[in-house]
């Protein structure tokens, strides 16, 4: 749909009450207007969500924003509805009256914006009320796409369904009908953008990527030569910390837990964060320490998103992740007011014969993902060539993430989101578990610039010769 550009800019002044777009903002708004496809790589603060609001407001019909995670859903809604605008969201946890009111609000077409998880949209109820040749949809918005190939092949499989919607979405809507897709996300490197554009069937994407540099964010690693320095280096730096805000990664559940009692026993406020505490338990932690009452959490992975505090001084890995794209959208949560923070990696010696600590996690890692796609690829032959994913998980309560890994690999293909069929033939050479922990590997033990290689790395060619001059390497 073409609109006039003084008309876009009044209507972001009305909603929103800037003066002026902020680079990309414009181009991006101006993309999904034409319905375009776009895959939109930048930081989390950088406005992105006007990005897709607007010009799904702009239009009539619906736009459809798949989301990973209630809270964040839940934001942006509020917001939203806070300035009138016509958007609701739907989840599991919703009232049966609230559901119906959103229900009735989607047939009669009242809505401009529905937010909702990729296991939701998928439901099947929902499912047969978008696909009513009637109701209009524009656009589908995965946001935070990154969750996709984080998560896509292990504990969310609805992620790999999403190509298809798209495709079935417009099979049932009248002759000439376009959807477009677009993805956000904070981080991608390559391979990422890769699987995002692959698994979304994303046509000729229009693609924007804001340069992952950051001036404030200091990165620094240091070899730990035992698990006991390991310990040490981290309780020297966060005592040199005083207080401030900061945040501790760790892998696992239980890594977090353990910490976190190791840290307090010593007199440092903090808590342990992940996602096997309840809900209440998580958004009171989230609440303590963005007052400040806990100075940091000892988390893993599922701190982070839609938590926003602008003022975290430092971000300590104390184990980093398998993925390169994971550990910058991790240390992204440093200095986000623009203030200087530093990061630091602590990781095992390169030849692990003295702290043998970080290879068997990754080895653990590298073989338990190993084992899912050994179990996916035995189960495939099981498995009837073409099926149905609700039939097939009676049978196999395994069946959703093996289809999943299929899908990855290329031997499955998603004929409408319920429908598959098994290739025999490999469409693509499958990609290996050692060769993606590699990326972060370089970037841990390499010799030049952190953010150089970080650069290069996120496919910016002017890495290699870049210096920040602010990371352990350069100062
Ligand atoms: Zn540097």
């Amino acid at each position: 749909m073409a609109v006039n550009q003084d008309i876009i800019l009044r209507e972001f002044r009305r909603i929103w009450g800037y003066d002026d777009f902020r680079p990309p903002q414009g181009e991006i708004v101006q993309t999904l207007l034409t319905g375009r496809d776009a895959l939109i790589i930048m930081p989390t603060g950088g406005g992105k969500s006007i990005c897709f609001q607007l010009p799904a407001l702009l239009q009539t019909g619906l736009t459809l924003v798949i989301s990973p995670l209630v809270a964040l859903m839940e934001n942006q809604v509020r917001e939203l509805r806070e300035k009138q605008l016509p958007a609701a969201l739907l989840h599991s946890e919703l009232l049966v009256g609230q559901r119906r009111q959103v229900f009735t609000a989607i047939e009669q077409q009242k809505l401009r914006l529905l937010y909702l998880s990729p296991e939701t949209l998928l439901s099947p109820r929902l499912w047969e009320l978008l696909c009513k040749p009637e109701l209009k949809i524009n656009a589908i918005i995965l946001d935070e796409a990154h969750c996709l190939v984080q998560w896509g092949d292990t504990f969310r499989p609805a992620y790999r369904r999403l190509g298809a919607v798209r495709r079935s979405l417009m099979a049932a809507k009248p002759k000439g009908t376009k959807i477009s897709f677009a993805a956000f996300t904070a981080t991608a490197d390559p391979l990422a953008q890769t699987v995002i554009t692959e698994c979304l069937e994303l046509q000729q994407p229009q693609v924007f990527r804001l340069n992952p540099y950051r001036s404030n964010l200091n990165p620094s690693v240091r070899i730990c030569w035992s698990s006991r320095q390991r310990y040490h280096n981290l309780l020297y730096f966060i005592q040199k910390k005083q207080k401030q805000p900061g945040l501790v990664y760790t892998r696992t559940r239980r890594d977090s837990e353990e910490l976190a009692s190791r840290l307090s026993s010593q007199g440092l406020v903090t808590v342990a964060y992940h996602a096997g505490l309840g809900g209440e338990v998580r958004r009171r932690i989230e609440g303590d320490w963005i007052e400040g009452k806990i100075p940091f959490v000892v988390s893993t992975n599922a701190f982070g998103m839609g938590i926003n505090k602008s003022d975290v001084r430092w971000v300590v890995h104390y184990q980093v992740p398998l993925l390169l794209s994971e550990y910058v959208q991790e240390i992204g949560r440093g200095g986000r007011d623009g203030e200087s923070a530093d990061v630091l990696a602590l990781v095992s010696e390169p030849t692990g014969w003295l702290d043998r600590e970080d290879k068997r996690r990754a080895e653990f890692f590298i073989n338990s993902m190993g084992e899912t796609q050994k179990q996916a690829l035995q189960l495939r032959r099981k498995l009837p060539q073409v099926g149905d994913i609700e039939e097939v998980s009676k049978r196999y309560p395994q069946a959703a993430i093996a289809l999943a890994i299929l899908h990855a690999q290329g031997y499955l293909y998603w004929q409408d989101p319920f429908k598959y069929t098994i290739r025999d033939n490999l469409a693509k050479k499958p990609q290996s578990p050692t060769d993606i922990g590699n990326a972060m590997h370089r970037y841990l033990y390499g010799r030049g610039c952190r953010w150089g290689y970080l650069l290069t790395a996120f496919g910016f060619s002017q890495g290699s010769d870049f210096r920040c001059g602010h990371c352990d390497r350069c100062r």
